[in-house]
């Protein structure tokens, strides 16, 4: 089958594979990409297998066994350890990742797979596995009525999706005008800075200034969810002084559980969260080395990885 394999940074070559091997065979219909597809392609990451590798984690097909189309998660916990006991799998500290969305097919284990709902297509469904991201994001954080987002890409653009339908007032900065023109679509105030403080502040970027930018953007007893990964290595200075006195509140989240995804599937088979606006292009397998080098900037657009064009 052809695949897009990594053989390093910013290596990747479409070529010819064994099919793979595992509990259950999918045949890709859509694969979509984000922001770590591209940290994956340019400097590897830490839930990468040795190159050369496949990659590739928000997939959604048809099994070959039974035809059922699914979504193919990118994680199973392990069940057994600490965090997954207490229910928190999204912390797993043995999780089995499941790459390799872009290719003609992918082998993944049973529990990886969620029914997508029916009439809704290919590339939306791949969206539930980021989107399961920011479900649980939203669960991480209080109900306050007054938030702010800080980040226009994709992620914080499903957060914006998730509680303007719960009747939230969000305003979401970003820098970029057509990402903040998402924004409004999605019934939230697009703006170049919060230049206000909120209750509730969402980071979505992932990158030490940005988390800092949250925190300043928090109200006294505010609680600011931590959302987008900074770089290993990374550090960030905050400002004591609001922690301290106006006890603010700072509240990492990642990944998410089974549970998460299946709520994500509906929210985009129900309309909840308008996925039209995020979809970018749908490219072949051949075109994904040059997409991902693409500058990013203008509006937030996912690209459709589809094996069969
Ligand atoms: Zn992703
Ligand atoms: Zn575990």
């Amino acid at each position: 089958m052809r695949a897009a394999i990594l053989h390093g940074p910013k290596d990747l070559r479409v070529q010819d594979v064994p099919d793979p091997e595992g509990e259950v065979i999918v045949e890709v219909e859509a694969a979509t990409t984000c922001g770590t597809d591209v940290k994956m392609w340019r400097h590897g990451h830490r839930v990468l297998p040795p190159y050369p590798c496949r990659f590739g984690h928000e997939t959604a097909g048809v099994r070959a066994d039974t035809g059922e189309r699914v979504l193919v998660s990118d994680s199973v916990a392990c069940g057994a350890c600490e965090p997954c006991r207490a229910g928190r799998e999204q912390i797993c500290r043995e999780p089995t990742w499941v790459l390799g969305g872009f290719a003609e097919r992918i082998a993944a284990p049973r529990a990886a797979l969620h029914r997508i709902p029916d009439g809704l297509p290919a590339p939306a469904a791949a969206m539930a596995e980021p989107l399961a991201a920011a479900v649980h994001a939203v669960d991480r954080a209080t109900d306050a009525t007054d938030v702010g987002i800080v980040g226009g890409g994709p992620m914080g653009l499903m957060l914006t999706s998730l509680l303007t339908a719960q009747g939230r007032s969000v305003m979401l900065a970003d820098p970029h005008a057509e990402r903040r023109a998402q924004a409004a679509e999605l019934g939230a105030r697009g703006v170049e800075r919060l230049d206000q403080r909120h209750e509730l502040v969402f980071e979505a970027v992932g990158r030490p200034e940005t988390w800092r930018i949250a925190a300043g953007a928090a109200a006294p007893g505010g609680v600011v969810v931590l959302v987008g990964g900074c770089p290993s290595g990374s550090e960030v200075v905050l400002d004591p002084g609001p922690l301290h006195y106006e006890e603010l509140e700072l509240r990492g989240t990642f990944h998410h559980s089974p549970a998460d995804v299946d709520r994500a599937l509906i929210a985009l088979a129900d309309g909840t969260v308008p996925w039209r606006t995020l979809l970018g292009e749908t490219i072949s397998l051949a075109e994904l080395p040059a997409a991902l080098e693409a500058p990013t900037g203008g509006p937030a657009k996912k690209w459709v990885v589809d094996p069969r064009v």
